[in-house]
């Protein structure tokens, strides 16, 4: 028998399952699976990423103080406590990595993104999902689930896939409760798309157990270039800038996310047609029978009345060339995640629904 084995945990790990891209046969295909940006990233990333095919030969930056310095100065945060990572998928494996490990747990809520629970096994940890009040996080019962062992408490606000946000008060108050030895863990993947919101960075400033993660995969475009980011406080940073490799981004990916962020402008853009083109999308669904939590993100949870409608309409919406997220996975099988697309993309989800749903509620009839 093979005595070479992996540590404990890892064959725990189910592997990730990434939204799809094809469909055998269809052509036209639009994928409304992996939340990315229907407009693409800006011309100035582009521009800045081209530029960067002569300088090949180099190392990157091991500081990333040029990215650091722009996003500091863009939104108004201390550089020297942003670290930067291969998306922010990395910087949630820095922090299970530096903090999380055997006889320790790591609390995430229960329609929480999957590399939590992957990087907490990864790192030897034993996770723990906590449910939420209606496909909302529960500050209490993430308080309740809180033991000694607790290092790590991930919560993506909004989230992923339900798309709900809680407000400050109830992130706060979930901060000043924890138990001092364990780190709170902002996941602000969708930050951006809410108007005005800062992600969690003023709590981060004003507390010593807060983290935020932040990433150029969503609202920037650059879900291909793989940058993220974190905001933290200096003793934490100090741990994950020990355990970060010192050429984990690219020099291409950071002079594209460098452009990114200081194109303002085109954010704004994309909030906006993002808003529009949601709640649209959310409105024409509602109206055939197919209701949503009110979306904070760049997407829309979609119920349906069973697993099996859900699973139905999924095919249809595939053979229709529409690629959407079936979120069984996450617990949530009645439901399809759908991400927010341009105007043609969203016009053809709701016809295509529309048809489902005109078919007989089974889709038996397709
Ligand atoms: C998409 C997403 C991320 C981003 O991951 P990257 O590694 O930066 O591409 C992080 N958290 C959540 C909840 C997400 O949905």
């Amino acid at each position: 028998m093979n005595k070479i084995t992996p540590q404990p945990g890892i064959m725990d790990i189910t592997l990730y399952q990434g939204g799809a891209a094809h469909v055998n046969g269809v052509e036209n295909v639009v994928k409304l699976s992996s939340n990315e940006n229907p407009l693409g990233p800006c011309d100035k990333a582009i521009e800045a990423f081209r530029r960067a095919a002569y300088d090949l030969h180099r190392y990157p930056s091991s500081d990333h103080a040029p990215l650091r310095a722009a996003i500091g100065a863009v939104l108004g945060l201390d550089p020297e406590r942003i670290i930067c990572g291969a998306g922010s998928d990395e910087i949630i494996a820095f922090l299970c990595q530096a903090y999380a490990g055997p006889d320790t747990e790591v609390v995430h809520t229960e329609h929480g993104f999957g590399m939590y629970r992957i990087n907490a096994l990864a790192a030897g940890a034993t996770p723990v999902e906590v449910a939420e009040r209606e496909r909302v996080t529960d500050v209490d019962a993430l308080l309740a689930a809180c033991t000694e062992k607790t290092r790590l408490v991930f919560m993506a606000n909004p989230n992923n896939p339900t798309g709900t946000m809680i407000g400050a008060a109830e992130v706060a108050r979930l901060a000043a409760g924890l138990p001092e030895q364990a780190l709170l863990v902002l996941d602000g993947a969708y930050a951006e798309y809410v108007e005005g919101y800062d992600g969690g960075a003023a709590l981060v400033d004003a507390r010593d157990n807060v983290i935020m993660t932040r990433t150029f995969s969503k609202i920037y475009g650059l879900g291909g270039l793989r940058v993220g980011w974190g905001y933290g406080p200096q003793h934490v940073l100090d741990v994950l800038n020990r355990v970060r490799g010192p050429f984990n981004v690219s020099q291409a990916a950071l002079n594209a996310a460098e452009a990114a962020i200081r194109d303002t402008a085109y954010v704004d853009h994309c909030r906006t047609e993002n808003a529009r083109w949601r709640g649209w999308m959310a409105d024409a669904l509602a109206e055939i029978g197919v209701p949503s939590d009110v979306s904070c993100t760049n997407f829309v949870l979609a119920r349906f009345a069973s697993a099996d409608e859900a699973e139905a309409c999924n095919e249809h919406l595939k053979s229709q060339g529409l690629l959407v997220r079936p979120v069984s996975s996450y617990n949530l099988p009645n439901c399809l995640r759908i991400t927010v697309g341009d105007e043609s993309s969203c016009r053809r989800v709701v016809h295509a629904v529309r048809q489902f749903k005109d078919g007989g509620a089974d889709g038996s009839d397709i």
